[in-house]
């Protein structure tokens, strides 16, 4: 699918909320650009980008795509693309795991998606322990990347050094 368009996605009918893929995916594949205006400040649809920095799609669709813990979307940072994280089939929902993105959620609430690895209270990547930070060390966003290093003296992300503990994960 041509990064920049739509045609695989329409917003669910039934339920109300979310959005669905509208043909299969394979993994990898590009389903959209995250384009959008530039806001200091986070709304209930914004996509974080840096300290202060927030992408709110103002007329695009993604915001309508919902929060997984075990998601079938993410974000390429290196590329600004919405990307299947696995083979998606046609009809399903489309999720992402908020806390890749946000350092603090606008809205918290309690995931309940029955995943094995719910990280249950979604309440920004900020909030969780250097275990569930490492965790999503495959696709959290840059500035969450130094967020956590900033507080972890770079043994989170920055990889193994003499000051960090035994606690704390470790590439
Ligand atoms: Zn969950």
């Amino acid at each position: 699918m041509p990064c920049g368009t739509n045609h695989a996605l329409h917003p669910a009918t039934r339920p109300k909320r979310g959005l669905r893929a509208l043909r299969a995916e394979k993994a990898g594949a590009e389903l959209f650009r995250i384009d959008g205006v530039v806001l200091a400040t986070p709304t209930r649809s914004s996509i974080q980008i840096g300290r202060a920095m927030h992408v709110d799609p103002l007329t695009g669709a993604w915001h309508l795509i919902e929060h997984s813990c075990s998601p079938n979307l993410l974000i390429d940072f290196d590329r600004w693309v919405w990307r299947a994280a696995r083979d998606i089939a046609a009809g399903e929902r489309l999720s992402v795991n908020y806390l890749t993105t946000e350092a603090e959620m606008v809205v918290p609430f309690d995931c309940r998606c029955a995943d094995s690895g719910c990280f249950g209270r979604i309440a920004g990547f900020a909030h969780l322990d250097a275990k569930a930070q490492w965790r999503l060390r495959g696709h959290v966003a840059p500035h969450l990347r130094r967020v956590a290093d900033n507080s972890s003296g770079g043994c989170i992300f920055g990889g193994r050094s003499a000051s960090c503990s035994r606690s704390t994960p470790m590439i």
